[in-house]
């Protein structure tokens, strides 16, 4: 309660309050402090003073005083209680999902610079270079950090909660993730959190995850890359290759083919080389149900076992996977 009542009026200084209401004032003396009518008692002189710095009020004709919860119990004849959850209305900001998003996103990248394990598993990861770590806005979620930011925000846990920012127990949902946003329209629409630990599996928040990755950057272009994994996305993007896209995973949702058959284009399948075939079967049935579409495809081979964040982590460079483009097979 305590914690609440201190957050609130950091967000919602008193002076700020005042003038919400139509309170005007002019400087008194020097320093922070303010005065003018007193909205809790009827006067024609001044006697009503605002100290900005400490965030406290004082009347001299009425005698009353105290900080933002007392005004507002004084001035609207609230208890306690419900004066702190007027306030809390007031100043509760906008609970458009993609604002929450935009603001943890925002967040994570923050602290990217903040944690060396985050740059660590990147380089080791084949991503080194800061302009472009910067362009696809990769943050780091050290985990126990978000919700105490985004509350002190007004965001409420309860919204938190539901967006899978938080877990059911009100803690971070990513802990020690690097976390990549995806964006649909220019807005965020879900994070993709990648462990740094390689015991935790990748992971999304839960709701949709738009349709492929960064698709308005490349929807003009007449040949587009297609990865299955954002790291390849990454590498790829690091070497040079930007009319590269994402279906995160080899199955292409509904949207996600709808995008690739929008207009007449080539589209080089550049799934992972596993070695039990897995990924190269979903290249060649992906590539059937686009020509199926008019869509011309080339299927990528990379080197056995490989996937194209393995094969520029294990030395390969943009010259060499451009001649796997011009080699791949119609
Ligand atoms: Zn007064």
């Amino acid at each position: 309660m305590d914690e609440d009542v201190e957050k609130l009026k950091q967000r919602l200084p008193l002076l700020d309050y005042l003038r919400q209401q139509h309170w005007t004032a002019r400087p008194a003396g020097h320093g922070s402090e303010f005065v003018g009518l007193c909205p809790l008692h009827a006067e024609t002189r001044p006697s009503f003073y605002v100290n900005a710095s400490k965030n406290l009020f004082y009347c001299h004709g009425c005698g009353q005083g105290g900080d933002l919860l007392r005004f507002v119990q004084l001035s609207r004849h609230l208890s306690f209680r419900q004066s702190l959850a007027y306030l809390q209305q007031q100043s509760a900001p906008p609970t458009d999902p993609a604002a929450v998003l935009e603001q943890a996103a925002t967040f994570y990248q923050q602290q990217f610079d903040r944690y060396p394990e985050a740059l660590h598993y990147l380089k080791y990861r084949g991503l080194h270079d800061p302009a472009s770590i910067q362009e696809l806005r990769i943050g780091y979620a050290p985990g126990a950090s978000l919700r105490r930011h985004l509350t002190a925000q007004g965001y409420s846990s309860d919204l938190l909660r539901r967006l899978g920012l938080l877990n059911l127990q009100g803690c971070d949902a990513f802990y020690r993730r690097v976390v990549f946003p995806c964006c649909q329209a220019g807005r965020i629409v879900n994070l993709y959190g990648r462990s740094i630990d390689a015991a935790c599996a990748h992971r999304f928040l839960p709701g949709p995850r738009g349709g492929l990755y960064a698709w308005e950057q490349v929807r003009q272009c007449p040949e587009v890359i297609l990865v299955e994994g954002l790291f390849d996305y990454a590498v790829l993007w690091q070497a040079g290759f930007h009319n590269v896209t994402c279906s995160l995973g080899t199955y292409l949702n509904p949207n996600q083919f709808r995008q690739l058959c929008d207009r007449g284009r080539t589209v080089f399948l550049t799934f992972d080389a596993d070695a039990n075939g897995s990924g190269q079967q979903a290249s060649e049935r992906l590539a059937h149900r686009l020509q199926a579409q008019g869509i011309a495809t080339r299927r990528v081979l990379l080197p056995e076992g490989h996937d194209p964040n393995s094969f520029f982590v294990q030395g390969g460079d943009a010259r060499q996977f451009q001649s796997l483009l011009e080699a791949a097979q119609p």
